[in-house]
């Protein structure tokens, strides 16, 4: 998000920028740590807005920024298995192509010509995009960086935000672990950490309310024998919604993961690995030939959530502090649309782009809403 934002300020012409990176590389936040995937298929519509205008960007990412990434649209497959799952897909999909967005119904034998190996067992329909895909987060996140640095914006990194000064309403500076940096304009974007950052802001902070929540990833190895057939071998991803256990291919393996019910908030990284055999359990019915193959690594990032599951883009709390954070586990396909918004905020420009769905007031407000295809 901060490479995203300092990159479409740069095209504003506006470059007295400092991104400031408390790690000594950029990307090792949840970014260096997610699945790549990239869709159309949400259920709210501003996301949807979003992710339109995203992968546009990402589609014309060489060109446009001038530094190619890897990017391979072979689709996201949604598995339903329930009457509800059904009903409120049909809804979304109806959201989605009436906003121009091209998604496919399928049925159990659909899902499984497209996913070879697949167990579409219980599978009542399936939904697919083929404009989908999974990119590369350190391509696009150096892509933005290195183009913003080009046009002049200075990147610190190891240098920490260690609070956020206010003087008469509004910020005034920033202090760091190297020094303070005057300004009258703060982005935060800081993922995880962007609530921690709220409450550094003047006296009395600002509530951000973006929570921790560790999420794993694992990367299973298939041996080399394995025929063709029991594994996709284009990078399509499968998603099974009841379950939320997804998978696409990684390399000469299979990348999978699935959400933990029973995680509470944290900013603790590190890997359970006794949650694996809670989400073999699922894999296997889903994807068979994950029986023979054997786990390689594994990790865990951590996911952003707001209580709505939605971000927060925008002005936020006392004048000259903006927030970019709270993607809820969908962020990175975002940063190209969300950077953009918030650049045309801060350089004084009409973003054209409605974002009552994505203002932090909304929960004042109790207006209804909400993404609910947080995978
Ligand atoms: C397992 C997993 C799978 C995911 N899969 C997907 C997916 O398939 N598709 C998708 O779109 N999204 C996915 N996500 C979500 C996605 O990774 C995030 O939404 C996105 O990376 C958020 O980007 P960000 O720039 O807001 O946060 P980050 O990438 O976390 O960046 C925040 C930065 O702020 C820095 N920082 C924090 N505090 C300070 C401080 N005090 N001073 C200076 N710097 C500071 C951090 O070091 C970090 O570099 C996944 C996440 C996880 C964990």
């Amino acid at each position: 998000m901060g490479a995203s934002v300092a990159y479409h300020l740069a095209r504003h012409g506006v470059t007295d920028v400092v991104r400031l990176e408390r790690e000594k590389m950029l990307g090792t936040g949840s970014t260096g740590r997610n699945a790549g995937g990239v869709r159309h298929q949400f259920s709210n519509e501003a996301n949807i807005r979003l992710s339109i205008e995203s992968i546009r960007l990402l589609e014309r990412f060489a060109d446009e920024v001038g530094h190619p990434i890897d990017f391979h649209q072979d689709g996201y497959l949604f598995l339903l298995s329930s009457p509800a799952a059904v009903e409120t897909f049909r809804r979304n999909v109806d959201l989605q192509r009436r906003l121009g967005v091209d998604v496919q119904w399928l049925d159990a034998a659909g899902a499984r010509r497209l996913a070879p190996g697949l167990d579409a067992a219980g599978v009542m329909a399936a939904t697919f995009c083929a404009r989908d895909g999974i990119a590369d987060p350190n391509g696009v996140t150096m892509g933005f960086a290195k183009a913003a640095q080009s046009a002049g914006v200075v990147i610190e990194r190891d240098a920490e935000v260690t609070g956020i000064r206010a003087s008469g309403g509004r910020v005034c500076a920033v202090e760091t672990s190297r020094g303070t940096v005057e300004t009258r304009t703060v982005v935060n974007a800081a993922g995880p950490w962007a609530g921690v950052i709220g409450r550094m802001v003047g006296a009395d902070g600002v509530n951000v309310p973006v929570r921790p929540v560790r999420r794993h990833i694992f990367i299973a190895a298939m041996d080399g024998g394995q025929p063709a057939a029991t594994v996709p071998s284009s990078h399509i991803m499968v998603i099974d919604f009841e379950t939320t256990f997804y998978f696409h291919r990684e390399g000469g393996g299979v990348l999978f993961g699935m959400g933990d019910p029973s995680e509470t908030s944290t900013f603790d990284t590190t890997v359970q690995w006794d949650f694996l055999p809670q989400v073999i359990d699922v894999a296997v019915k889903r994807l068979p030939a994950l029986e023979s193959a054997s786990i390689s690594h594994a990790w865990a990032g951590l996911y952003e959530m707001t209580p709505d599951g939605n971000p927060i883009i925008g002005p936020a709390g006392i004048e000259g502090f903006y927030t970019v954070a709270g993607f809820s586990g969908h962020g990175f396909q975002h940063s190209p649309a969300a950077g953009r918004i918030l650049a045309d905020i801060v350089a004084g420009h009409d973003p054209h782009f409605d974002l009552s769905p994505f203002a932090l007031d909304r929960f004042n407000a109790s207006r209804v809403g909400g993404e609910r295809y947080v995978i």
